[in-house]
């Protein structure tokens, strides 16, 4: 096995929790005998220091000439006064879209090891190992006609366009069934089909589709449902898709359920192209400390080697690994509470590269 990968730490924690799961590829990659072949590129705050352009055209070629992208975080108290096209996050919305991301693969699991942390009941979570397939190419946030306009009695009017293309759901749609398929086999679709005509369309596209995987059991829940199940209920959803803006705020109610920032990783897939990265910031509170969670930066090479490489083994054995350092105690800052032992960024990744 040869992998090419794409590097872009950007900034705060960002080269911090890069260089952990580097580490941890290193490991695999002996065990395992792969090869592999990073470049790293610039972007975020760094890439405008250096360049002026937090996504310079290098990087976009980088990441085109790779198998799949790894990224840290971008962004920071220095650049937030820029104006809102030169910031930092500027380079993360353009990187999705010179890839034509259009999947965003937000997993929310407890760890057993951290059933405290969550905000809900043990016996409400235990067990939660879910999969939010959100869109992230359309919908009402590319939508046309959008604005604020005056009405001729000079109230202002703002409007935003809800709109799908048939093959917009489609291939994410897709993309949520062949997901479901490698893990236990439900799909949940979230919309709106009560009120909402796109939502119709959602749902009728879905059904057909669904008829390419007869064996994956489909259920259909609306957003307003979906949000309360997920807290009622979580442990009994497998995958779920949606459209972008439903996702957008499903994810991160997902995400709370699991109970901490640092633990979150995600993928962003298209056809050609896949990005990995934690769901958090570049923590500026804490850059430079050697205090910062690897982990969720180190699932995120979990899912790269999952759904890029196809390597379910070594994917497995990553999270296990994690599994197991959690369970022998080891705890970060942001995840320690009273039980186990403080460790810092390095120690945990040295644990978690014991265990695998
Ligand atoms: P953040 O996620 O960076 O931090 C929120 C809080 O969580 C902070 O207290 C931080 O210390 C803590 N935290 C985050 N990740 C952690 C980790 N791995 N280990 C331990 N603690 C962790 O969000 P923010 O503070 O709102 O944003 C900081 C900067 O990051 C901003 O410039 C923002 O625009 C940017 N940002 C970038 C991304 C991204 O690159 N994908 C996402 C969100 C925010």
């Amino acid at each position: 096995m040869n992998l090419k990968i794409a590097v872009l730490k950007g900034d705060g924690i960002g080269p911090e929790i890069v260089d952990s799961a580097l580490e941890v590829l290193q490991t695999i990659a002996s065990k395992y005998g792969i090869n592999y072949e990073l470049k790293e590129g610039l972007i975020g705050g760094i890439a405008i220091d250096k360049t002026g352009n937090p996504l310079p055209e290098d990087t976009i070629e980088t990441c085109k000439n790779s198998d799949a992208v790894f990224l840290g975080a971008v962004g920071g108290p220095k650049w937030d006064n820029l104006p809102t096209h030169q910031k930092p996050e500027k380079g993360l919305l353009g990187i999705r879209k010179a890839l034509d991301l259009y999947a965003n693969l937000r997993p929310a699991k407890v760890f057993d090891a951290l059933i405290d942390s969550s905000p809900l009941k043990n016996e409400i979570v235990k067990g939660t190992d879910l999969m939010v397939v959100r869109e992230l190419s359309a919908d009402v946030y590319y939508g046309e006609p959008r604005g604020i306009k005056t009405l001729e009695n000079g109230e202002r009017y703002g409007f935003n366009t809800m709109s799908y293309k048939e093959s917009e759901i489609k291939r994410v749609v897709k993309k949520a069934f062949e997901i479901a398929k490698i893990r236990r086999k439900k799909l949940t679709s979230v919309d709106k089909a009560n009120v909402l005509e796109v939502s119709g369309l959602w749902r009728d596209i879905v059904n057909k589709e669904h008829k390419n995987y007869p064996d994956i059991e489909l259920e259909h829940l609306y957003v307003d449902n979906c949000a309360m199940q997920l807290v009622n209920r979580p442990a009994s959803f497998d995958t779920i898709v949606t459209g972008n803006i439903f996702g957008d705020i499903l994810s991160d109610e997902a995400g709370v359920v699991q109970g901490s920032l640092g633990m979150l990783p995600s993928a962003s897939l298209g056809d050609r192209y896949a990005l990995y990265e934690p769901i958090h910031g570049s923590a500026p509170d804490i850059a430079g400390k050697g205090i910062a969670n690897p982990i969720a930066t180190i699932l995120s090479l979990a899912m790269m080697f999952k759904y890029t490489f196809k390597r379910d083994d070594i994917s497995q054995n990553i999270e296990d690994a994690v599994d197991m350092a959690l369970l022998e105690g080891a705890r970060t800052a942001d995840i320690y509470r009273d039980a186990g032992f403080k460790v810092g960024t390095k120690e945990m990744t040295n644990v978690i590269i014991k265990n695998l």
